[in-house]
């Protein structure tokens, strides 16, 4: 790996600033924050919807309340739930976690019942922390008892927000708050915080100790528990700061509007601005009209997004009311980025806005357009220092091919993952080899930059050739009255599968399948060429904004199941 270190046009592109030769420390998660609050104790850390907390005030309470944790019994190793949106509570809680020793496991506060019990009853948890929201807590109160699942944390909305309005939930009544029973298995943040106020320190092995459990449903199905130790969180975090040397340490202000329990947030928000000492706007949930409002008013230096929000920025008809210019450094990940979407937000805010790539088993970013310098149309940039990628044979999953070939992305470096909680065999495969398997297919060129393809899982095999849905998403994104669109493949009796588009059209634009076959004629092959098209109103999108080739697969199975 070394040699292909030396090698890398990395040294070419970023010559003076940074060394790439360096290695990545492997640190406890905890140390991010101890650091920065010894460093900007008076600075501020968070702002949440104009209230806000200092790194001192923040470090102070996550000494508290992991104290707390460890009175009721949390030690190493044990696994605590958080049932969290974006709020201080998150912040707080994520770090004492993690300093009394435990074991994060991130939910998604809007899965449905089925789901929350499937990765309690996987990550084993006995505990969780959440809010006295009905949203929130009406969920998690039937699993007390049924499932593993025996005691929750409740933190009371207002305690750091004395107006309980409509902004945390669309629907104003949602943002109710629960009556909380008075028992033992109901255990107040309040009473977490009464302590001493200073945890046992605990012994951390950063290489080895599972600081995250993060679920994804991976390349197969069901949903499994990515174990992300302390070392792959901090070596990703220091990656990224490594690859953006020109934001600032204690000068930047960060929007964070992605949600935390996500593994890019995760790290590219909030692991990367305590890091950076930088602030953090917090935003509750994905509200266009909110974003912008608060990019004017906070003036934000740095916005990490999804390529959904940045389309949705650009295809705003009010922009002259607002100020976006404030922002410095852009990251999108997590979907491609289209070249056109990326263009026009840089013309729009002057801003450097790169596309990373990652998956939530390599903490998740693994390689990155260059901040400065040359970013390639289309591609997901170079390995960030001390990450390897390889481009093997799908055949055989082991021989590296040559540059210019397709095939499977793999990576090494020191964010990919232990393995795949209690499933040795997905680990075995996952990790084939001693490389993680993405599960991508891509193709590297002459300089090192990697450029995705598509899924492995998302080709379409139609009449015994490949077809890439994102190949023909991308041409039929050329047209200027598509906003949104997905391509997939559906079980055909004929061809095997066949082709069909999913378009939701910019407002006020219509467009009928024949102009669009028309449109594409010169652009796809008669294979790739979609054989239905159906438009609507509204693409289904996961909780991070990816649009879900999932959810319109099985709608359509659903369907079939009917017929
Ligand atoms: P997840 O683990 O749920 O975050 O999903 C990771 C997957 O998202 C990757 O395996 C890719 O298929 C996709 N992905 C992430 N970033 C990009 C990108 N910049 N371009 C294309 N696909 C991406």
């Amino acid at each position: 790996a070394s040699t292909m270190h030396r090698s890398h046009p990395w040294d070419r592109i970023y010559p003076d600033d940074v060394d790439w030769h360096a290695p990545i420390a492997a640190r406890p998660v905890p140390a991010l924050l101890d650091d920065s609050a010894a460093r900007y104790a008076d600075r501020p850390f968070l702002d949440f919807l104009g209230k806000r907390w200092t790194y001192a005030a923040v470090a102070r309470e996550v000494d508290q309340v992991a104290a707390g944790l460890q009175r009721i019994g949390v030690g190493k190793g044990d696994r605590v739930g958080l049932f969290l949106p974006n709020t201080p509570y998150f912040v707080i809680a994520y770090y004492a976690v993690l300093k009394a020793g435990g074991t994060v496991v991130n939910f998604n506060p809007l899965y449905a019942d089925r789901e929350i019990r499937h990765q309690i009853a996987d990550s084993g948890v006995t505990l969780m922390v959440t809010l006295d929201l009905k949203l929130l807590y009406d969920k998690l109160a039937p699993m007390l008892g049924t499932t593993t699942l025996k005691r929750l944390v409740i933190g009371r909305m207002a305690d750091i927000l004395p107006f309980p309005k409509n902004w945390l939930f669309p629907i104003a009544k949602r943002a109710e708050v629960a009556s909380i029973p008075q028992d033992e298995r109901h255990v107040r943040w309040s009473a977490l915080r009464s302590g001493a106020g200073h945890p046992a320190p605990v012994a951390i092995d950063p290489a080895t100790d599972v600081a995250v459990l993060q679920y994804t449903g991976g390349t197969t199905g069901v949903p499994k528990g990515a174990m992300l130790t302390h070392a792959n969180l901090t070596a990703n975090t220091e990656q990224a700061a490594l690859w953006f040397p020109g934001a600032r340490p204690g000068q930047e202000r960060m929007l964070g509007v992605l949600p935390f329990f996500h593994v890019f947030a995760m790290t590219a928000v909030m692991n990367f601005a305590v890091r950076l000492g930088a602030e953090i706007v917090l935003l509750p949930r994905f509200d266009l009209t909110q974003v912008m409002e608060t990019i004017d008013a906070k003036k934000p230096t740095l916005f990490p997004a999804v390529p959904t929000i940045y389309t949705a920025i650009n295809h705003r008809t009010d922009l002259a009311k607002y100020d976006l210019s404030s922002i410095r450094y852009c990251i999108s990940g997590g979907a491609p980025l289209p070249v056109e979407v990326r263009e026009a937000f840089i013309r729009l805010t002057g801003c450097t806005l790169v596309e990373g790539y990652g998956l939530t088993e390599s903490a998740p970013i693994a390689t990155c357009n260059p901040a400065k310098g040359a970013n390639k149309a289309g591609s997901i940039g170079l390995p960030l220092p001390g990450t390897v990628v390889e481009i093997v044979s799908l055949e055989d999953r082991n021989s590296v091919l040559p540059t210019g070939e397709k095939g499977e992305v793999c990576i090494r470096g020191p964010q990919v993952m232990k393995g795949y909680w209690n499933r040795p065999q997905e680990t075995a495969e996952v990790l084939e080899g001693g490389r993680l398997h993405t599960g991508d297919v891509g193709i590297m060129d002459e300089d090192g930059y990697v450029a995705i393809v598509d899924r492995i899982k998302d080709m379409i095999l139609c009449s015994g050739f490949n077809v890439y849905p994102r190949n023909v998403e991308e041409a039929i994104y050329l047209h200027p009255a598509v906003d949104e669109c997905v391509v997939a493949g559906l079980p055909d009796d004929y061809r095997g599968q066949t082709v069909k588009a999913y378009i939701k059209l910019a407002d006020g634009q219509s467009l009928t399948k024949e102009d669009l076959t028309a449109f594409l004629k010169d652009k796809l092959s008669p294979i790739e060429m979609p054989k239905q098209v159906e438009f609507r109103d509204q693409l289904p999108k996961t909780m991070i904004g990816k649009l879900s080739r999932k959810a319109l697969l099985d709608e359509e199975e659903a369907r079939r199941q009917q017929e």
